[in-house]
């Protein structure tokens, strides 16, 4: 009987152990999956590949501009890139069907590129302006009157509660509370969640010490650089299936134009990164001085490719 009942124990032991190891290996062999697909090539050392049969293709190439055309800084508005990045993005854009999308407001990120011959998609797609366009397009532009409204509602709801404060942007309204007491900052996420319940055309998401308040309206970098693609093809009598689409860019937010690019044909998304991470681009550049050689290649590639024609 007592053998039985420690037959039986040792049985439930090595279950377990068993268990627990399979465990063990399959989180291993999860984490070396995650490695290896989270490597990206280097565009730079793989240059010759990824540019194998392009001769004779039309190259759309699709920009951001934090951390892709100048490097990341503290105080964003001294956000600059170089002149010599500047220089190659000029020269690039007379060659090719040239845009910068970034999340920044379009006027803003225009006067930090300070380049004419551009496509600018501001404001993550929300505002898209193309260079032969005196109006931009504004896919959220019917949200403006209550992106205001709710603005007037936020103000009176966090007005007694001090260093809380409204930015407003023209298809947002972000709720700061950095300066806020830390005990009442949980108050002012309650406050302005429950403010912007009352409009079911917007939605919140949650930052660093901020809440956003965006319409649901579909616009994201993935939107704009198609909408763009759609755009130049129309006005240019594109073949679509002999353009080239690259988008270069750092951010989560780029992965929307990744995932856009994934899935086409002649779509080619370089994510900037130093880490591996978990991405819908194809290929990798470590910061925007590798940018700026990848495009001075690039550069020196289409031109010798115009010269061959
Ligand atoms: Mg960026």
């Amino acid at each position: 009987m007592c053998q039985l009942h420690t037959g039986h124990k040792n049985k439930t032991v090595w279950i377990v152990v068993g268990v627990a190891g399979g465990a063990v290996l399959l989180a291993i062999a999860l984490l070396l999956w995650w490695w290896l697909l989270a490597k990206r090539p280097s565009a730079i050392d793989s240059f010759n590949k990824i540019t194998a049969n392009w001769q004779g293709k039309t190259i759309a190439l699709f920009l951001d501009y934090d951390g892709t055309l100048a490097p990341k800084v503290d105080n964003p508005d001294e956000a600059y890139m170089s002149s010599e990045m500047r220089e190659v993005v000029q020269e690039l854009a007379s060659l090719c069907a040239t845009s910068v999308v970034s999340g920044r407001a379009r006027d803003k990120a225009e006067s930090f590129v300070m380049i004419e011959n551009l496509h600018y998609a501001g404001s993550h797609g929300a505002e898209i302006k193309l260079i032969d366009e005196t109006e931009a397009y504004e896919p959220a532009r019917k949200y403006v009157p209550v992106i205001n409204q709710a603005r007037e509602r936020l103000e009176e709801a966090i007005k007694e509660i001090k260093g809380a404060s409204i930015e407003h942007k023209k298809f947002g309204i972000s709720v700061h509370y950095r300066c806020v007491e830390e005990e009442e900052q949980e108050l002012v996420k309650k406050l302005a969640k429950q403010t912007i319940k009352g409009f079911s055309e917007l939605t919140v998401t949650k930052g660093d010490k901020v809440v956003e308040v965006r319409p649901k309206a579909e616009f994201n970098k993935g939107f704009a650089v198609k909408y763009i693609l759609e755009q130049l093809a129309r006005k240019n009598n594109w073949d679509s299936s002999q353009v080239v689409a690259i988008f270069i860019g750092d951010d989560k937010t780029d992965e929307d134009a990744f995932k856009v690019l994934w899935k086409r044909v002649g779509g080619l998304g370089i994510l900037v990164n130093k880490k591996r991470k978990w991405t819908k681009a194809s290929y990798s550049l470590e910061d925007p001085a590798q940018v700026q050689k990848f495009l001075q290649m690039l550069l020196s590639w289409k031109k010798k490719a115009e010269a061959e024609v």
